[in-house]
């Protein structure tokens, strides 16, 4: 048995309050003996995700005396200037499309490389030697900076210019969304998953109002019909984790 596995080890998520991260901050917590939690903002169109966020973490503690245990501080980090260099749909008031380049226009041009190096500067410093994060191959759009093989150079670069051996871990890497809903479930039973449908939030459009079965959203982009149609598949096959953290 590995230490991660033994409640032991310092990890750090990044943690937006999106669906994909609240199930990896539960991963975290059921592995390490103590998890913080980082966040960014970049000037997002809507702030209702880092509202969410603070709401998740009041909740996590009161699921589970061992949530409660491990939960450590959370930081939050200005990344004003990554607003101000992305043209993109999350940070602008424009239309949520594809771009000539295949990708949507909700695209940040190496969001999650510029995260991953501020995440690592505060894991030095918080001497934390798991780095977690939620990005996944499986059902994303496109976002070559979620790729597996981004993270693993990710994870050489940084080690190389930290001279540190930082483990970044992807738990969701091979995991679809319906199988995402499905892990929720195995970490933390119907309160997990009832939080992560209730509180956690994914919709582009920052709507908190409307009330579906898979949580708050519009309904109708992309992240919404990603997560409508991951539900709609975890009820049809609620068991369904998908594959070992380690294949
Ligand atoms: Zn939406």
């Amino acid at each position: 048995m590995t230490a991660a596995t033994t409640g032991e080890g310092r990890a750090l998520v990044l943690f937006s309050g999106g669906q994909d991260s609240t199930v990896t901050l539960a991963w975290a917590l059921a592995r390490f003996g103590s998890v913080e939690t980082v966040g960014f903002d970049y000037g997002q169109r809507h702030r209702v995700e880092l509202e969410c966020r603070l709401v998740i973490r009041d909740k996590l503690p009161t699921l589970s005396s061992v949530y409660a245990e491990r939960l450590g501080p959370d930081h939050i980090i200005d990344l004003a200037a990554l607003g101000t260099i992305s043209e993109t749909a999350l940070t602008r008031e424009s239309e949520i499309a594809f771009a000539d380049t295949g990708l949507p226009t909700t695209f940040v041009p190496g969001r999650n490389l510029i995260f991953l190096t501020f995440a690592a500067a505060l894991a030095y410093r918080r001497n934390c030697r798991h780095i977690v994060l939620g990005v996944c191959e499986t059902d994303y759009s496109g976002y070559p900076d979620c790729r597996d093989d981004t993270i693993k150079a990710m994870q050489v670069a940084l080690n190389l210019g930290l001279d540190r051996r930082l483990v970044l871990h992807t738990p969701l890497m091979w995991r679809d969304k319906a199988q995402t809903f499905a892990l929720a479930r195995e970490l933390g039973g119907e309160t997990l998953l009832d939080l992560v449908v209730e509180d956690s939030h994914s919709c582009y459009l920052g709507n908190r109002t409307t009330r579906h079965s898979w949580g708050y959203g519009c309904g109708t982009c992309p992240a919404c019909e990603l997560r409508a149609k991951g539900y709609a598949g975890f009820l049809c096959s609620p068991d369904d984790t998908g594959p070992s953290y380690d294949s």
